[in-house]
C-alpha cells in the first residue's frame, strides 16, 4: 500500500525552499506519489520542472480563478503542449472563488470555460478548485456534456454532494476532516461512494491535526488517510489501498508503479 497525495503546492517557492528534503520524507510516510498544482504562468512552469527533477512528482496545469485577471485565450496552446508531457496528469485548479474578489465573475467564468472546452477537447481530467461558488459551478457544469472531474478540498454539503455524483465526480479529501468542528464534512464524506474519495494535502495550506499551525507538507496525508480509515471503520492499509485506486482511476496518465 502507498498513498497518493493528489494536491499540493510544492512550487510554492517560499514554503517549500528544499523540496528534496519534503519529498524524501513523504516517500519515507509511504506518499509515493505526488501531484504538484498550478496556478498561474509560473507555478505551471515550476510544476513541471519539478516533476522533471522528482521521479515522484507529477504535474497538473491550470489558471486558478484568482489569477483570472492574467489569463488570456493564447495560454488555451501552453496548456495544450504541456498536457503532452508524460508526467502531466490533469488541467487544474480551475474553478471559481466568489470569496476572494480578485477576479470579476466575468473573468473567472472566462477563464473557467475556456479551460474546461480544452480540457474536454485533449480528454484531460479536470481538478476544480471552487470557493463559495459551489451552486454556481454546479450549475454551469450540469449544462455542460458528462467529463472527469474532481471537486478538490470539497466543502458542500448532502445535496451539493449528490449533484457532484449526478456528474460523476471525485472528492479531494484533505485536513479539514480532521478538524474537531467539522462533524457535518465529516457526515458528507462518509456519505459518498467509497470509490469517488481520493486523499490531498493542499499543502502548504489546510494542515490536518495534530499539526495545526504548521506549514502543510506531503508526509502530512497520513493523518488525513487515518481519519477516513475511522470514518470508514477500516484500517488505514485498506482506506490508503481503496483512494490510491481511485486516484489512479482518476488520473490515467499516472503510473501504477512505484520504485525503480
Ligand atoms: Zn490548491
Amino acid at each position: 500500500m502507498y498513498l497518493i497525495d493528489t494536491h499540493c503546492h510544492l512550487n510554492d517557492v517560499e514554503a517549500f525552499p528544499n523540496v528534496d528534503e519534503v519529498v524524501r520524507d513523504a516517500d519515507d510516510m509511504d506518499v509515493k506519489k505526488l501531484l504538484v498544482v498550478g496556478i498561474d504562468r509560473e507555478t505551471n512552469a515550476k510544476a513541471i520542472d519539478l516533476a522533471e527533477k522528482h521521479e515522484t512528482v507529477y504535474a497538473i496545469v491550470g489558471w486558478h480563478p484568482n489569477y483570472a485577471k492574467t489569463w488570456d485565450s493564447k495560454y488555451l496552446k501552453n496548456l495544450e503542449e504541456y498536457y503532452n508531457h508524460p508526467k502531466v496528469v490533469a488541467i487544474g485548479e480551475i474553478g471559481l472563488d466568489y470569496y476572494w474578489d480578485y477576479a470579476t465573475k466575468e473573468e473567472q467564468e472566462k477563464c473557467f470555460r475556456d479551460q474546461l472546452v480544452l480540457a474536454r477537447d485533449i480528454d484531460a481530467p479536470v481538478v476544480f478548485h471552487c470557493r463559495e461558488a459551489l451552486d454556481a459551478l454546479l450549475s454551469l457544469l450540469e449544462s455542460e456534456p458528462i467529463h472527469p472531474y474532481l471537486f478538490h478540498c470539497f466543502s458542500g454539503d448532502a445535496s451539493d454532494a449528490n449533484r457532484a455524483l449526478n456528474l460523476g465526480a471525485y472528492f479531494g479529501v484533505d485536513g479539514p476532516i480532521t478538524y474537531k468542528k467539522n462533524d457535518d464534512l465529516r457526515e458528507v464524506i462518509k456519505s459518498l461512494p467509497k470509490d469517488r474519495i481520493v486523499l490531498e494535502t493542499d499543502a502548504p495550506w489546510l494542515t490536518p491535526v495534530p499539526h495545526r499551525g504548521k506549514t502543510n507538507v506531503p508526509e502530512y496525508l497520513v493523518y488525513i488517510n487515518r481519519e477516513l480509515a475511522k470514518l470508514w471503520d477500516c484500517t488505514e492499509e485498506e482506506s490508503g489501498r481503496i483512494s490510491t485506486e481511485n486516484a489512479l482511476q482518476f488520473f490515467p496518465k499516472l503510473e501504477s508503479s512505484v520504485g525503480r
